[in-house]
C-alpha cells in the first residue's frame, strides 16, 4: 500500500504521526495510508506560509505567473496518474476525473494570466492640490478548506488565485480525498514554487480549522464545503476579523418551459443531475417543469436514465460510480423512503446496489413537503413536479435558504431573461446544464456562501485594496 506524506516548507512530514487509510468507495478497500496530525501540524504549516510570504508577495506578478503556469504543465504531463489516483479515492468515473483535472488546471492556466492584471486606479481628487491612488495588494497567508467531492478543482480554484495574488497557503483537504491534493502541491514544489508557498496537512479537521482560526498571521479563510461547517468556521474568523469565502450547500431547481428543446432540456438534467453521482453543489436537486410537457420531458428523460451506467470509476464505460460512504447511501435512500411514504411514485431506480451504490433515480407525484424537494440530496435522485404557471415556478424554486446554482430551459430567450432577474441564485444555467467554467464568478446567494471563484472576481477575494492619497 503506498504511504503519502503531508507537505510542510517543501518537506514530506509526519512518518511519525498515527496514520489513516483512504479507502476507495467502489470496494472499500484501503488504497494508501497518510497521516493524521492536528494542532502542531497546523501551526507548522502557517509558520512556513507566514515565513515564505514576503518573498513570494515581493516578486514580480511575471515571476509568479511564469512558476504558475510551470505548474499547470506538469499537472498537465501527470494527469492520467491524478485521475486515477480521484477515482481510486473519491470513486467518480475515470472520464469525469480527467475532466475534473481539466477544469481544476484551467484556473491554474487562467490565473497564471491574470496575475500579470492586477490594476489599481487614479481617482479624480476633490482638488487640484492632492491625487487618489488605488492599488491592490496580497491578503497574506491563506488557509484553504476543502471537501471530497472535486478533490482537484476546490483545491485549485482557490490556490490559484491566491498564488496568483502574491498570498501563501495552508491546504487542508478532505480526510477521504488526501491523495489528489497531496499530488498536486508535490508537482507545484517540482514547478519551482518555493518552499512554504503552498503546504498540504491531513489531520483533525475541528483542531485544524480553530488552530488556523486562533492564528492572525492568517488573513483569510476559505472554504467550501457544508452549510453548518461554514457557519462555524465563520464564526471562528469573527474572532479576529479574518476575512472568508464560504462556498456552501446547494438545492438547485430547473425550470422547464413549455416552449424548451425538450432534447436539449433533458441532456441539460442529465448532466446537472447525475454529474459524480449527484455529489455535486450545482446538482439539479429538483425539477419544475411545464405541465403541458411534463409526460414528454419525463419519458425521454427515463429513456435517457436507464442508459446510464453504474459501475466502479475505472471502468471506462462508467458513468455512475459509489457514493463517497455510508452516510451518504443511507441518505440517499432516506429520502427516497420519505417521498414514497408521502406518495411518490419511482419511474426508474429506487434501489440501493451492494455497496455504496445507487441507482440513478427518477420520483414523480412529488410534493413540497418532501425531504428531497427541501433539502440538498446529494446523490442521484430527481424528483420532477409540473406546473402551471411559471411564477408559481419561480416562488417554488426561490423557496429555499440556499441559492448557488439554477437552471433554466427554454427557447424564449426574453422570457429566460425575465426568469433569471428573479431567480435568487449565484449562477444560472439557461439551456445549459454545464455553466460552471474558470473565467466565470462561482458562488452563491444566501446560505449558500459568501464570495467568488473564478474569473476575476475570484482574484479580489485575495487582495486587499490600499488607498493612497497623495498632497501635492
Ligand atoms: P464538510 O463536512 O463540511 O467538509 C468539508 C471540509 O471541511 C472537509 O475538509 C472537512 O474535513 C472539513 N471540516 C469538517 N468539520 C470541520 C470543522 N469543524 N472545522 C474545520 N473543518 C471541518 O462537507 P462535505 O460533506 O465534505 O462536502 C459536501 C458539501 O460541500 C455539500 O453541502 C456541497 O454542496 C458542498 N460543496 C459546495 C461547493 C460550492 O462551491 N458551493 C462545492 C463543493 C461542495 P474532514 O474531511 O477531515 O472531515
Amino acid at each position: 500500500m503506498d504511504t503519502y506524506e503531508m507537505i510542510i516548507n517543501g518537506k514530506n512530514v509526519g512518518n511519525n504521526l498515527e496514520k489513516i487509510h483512504v479507502t476507495n468507495p467502489a470496494n472499500n478497500e484501503p488504497i494508501a495510508e497518510v497521516p493524521y496530525g492536528g494542532k502542531n501540524e497546523a501551526v507548522s504549516a502557517a509558520d512556513a506560509a507566514y515565513q515564505s510570504w514576503t518573498d513570494w508577495s515581493e516578486r514580480s506578478a511575471y515571476e509568479r505567473s511564469e512558476l504558475i503556469r510551470k505548474w499547470y504543465e506538469l499537472i498537465n504531463e501527470n494527469k492520467e496518474d491524478i485521475a486515477l489516483s480521484m477515482t481510486l479515492e473519491q470513486g467518480k468515473p475515470l472520464k469525469e476525473a480527467r475532466g475534473e483535472i481539466d477544469y481544476a488546471n484551467g484556473f491554474i492556466s487562467w490565473y497564471a494570466e491574470e496575475a500579470k492584471r492586477v490594476y489599481g486606479e487614479i481617482i479624480p481628487a476633490s482638488t487640484t492640490s492632492k491625487r487618489i491612488f488605488v492599488q491592490k495588494q496580497a491578503v497574506g497567508v491563506v488557509a484553504v478548506i476543502t471537501p471530497w467531492n472535486f478533490p482537484a478543482a476546490m483545491i485549485t480554484r482557490k490556490v490559484a488565485p491566491a498564488l496568483a495574488a502574491g498570498c501563501t497557503v495552508v491546504i487542508k483537504p478532505a480526510e477521504q480525498t488526501p491523495i489528489t491534493a497531496i499530488k498536486l502541491v508535490k508537482l507545484a514544489k517540482e514547478a519551482g514554487i518555493p518552499d512554504g508557498v503552498i503546504n498540504v496537512i491531513v489531520g483533525d479537521a475541528k483542531e485544524i480549522g480553530e488552530t488556523w482560526n486562533a492564528d492572525t498571521r492568517i488573513r483569510k479563510l476559505t472554504f467550501t464545503g457544508s452549510t453548518p461547517v461554514g457557519k462555524l468556521l465563520m464564526k471562528g474568523a469573527a474572532n479576529n476579523v479574518k476575512r472568508v469565502s464560504l462556498e456552501l450547500g446547494g438545492h438547485a431547481p430547473v425550470i422547464i418551459l413549455g416552449d424548451c428543446d425538450i432534447d436539449k432540456a433533458v441532456n441539460g438534467v442529465i448532466q446537472a443531475k447525475f454529474r459524480n453521482a449527484g455529489q455535486t453543489c450545482v446538482c439539479a436537486n429538483r425539477i419544475y417543469v411545464d405541465e403541458t410537457i411534463q409526460e414528454e420531458f419525463t419519458a425521454k428523460l427515463i429513456e435517457k436514465v436507464r442508459e446510464l451506467k453504474v459501475d466502479q470509476g475505472v471502468n471506462e464505460s462508467t458513468d455512475i460510480g459509489p457514493l463517497i460512504d455510508r452516510v451518504a447511501i443511507d441518505k440517499v435512500d432516506s429520502h427516497v423512503k420519505d417521498a414514497v411514504e408521502k406518495g411518490a411514485t419511482i419511474e426508474v431506480g429506487g434501489n440501493r446496489i451492494e455497496g455504496l451504490f445507487y441507482e440513478p433515480t427518477i420520483l414523480s407525484n412529488v410534493s413540497d413537503d418532501m425531504i428531497c424537494m427541501k433539502e440538498e440530496t446529494f446523490g442521484p435522485i430527481l424528483p420532477i413536479s409540473p406546473f402551471k404557471d411559471v411564477d408559481e415556478a419561480i416562488t417554488r424554486a426561490n423557496d429555499s435558504d440556499f441559492g448557488l446554482a439554477s437552471y433554466v430551459f427554454t427557447e424564449n430567450i426574453t422570457k429566460g431573461i425575465k426568469i433569471i432577474d428573479k431567480l435568487e441564485y449565484g449562477i444560472v444555467g439557461l439551456n445549459d446544464g454545464l455553466p460552471s467554467t474558470p473565467q466565470a464568478p462561482f458562488g452563491g446567494y444566501k446560505q449558500s456562501g459568501l464570495g467568488r471563484e473564478g474569473g476575476h472576481h475570484g482574484m479580489d477575494e485575495y487582495l486587499e485594496v490600499k488607498y493612497i492619497s497623495l498632497g501635492l
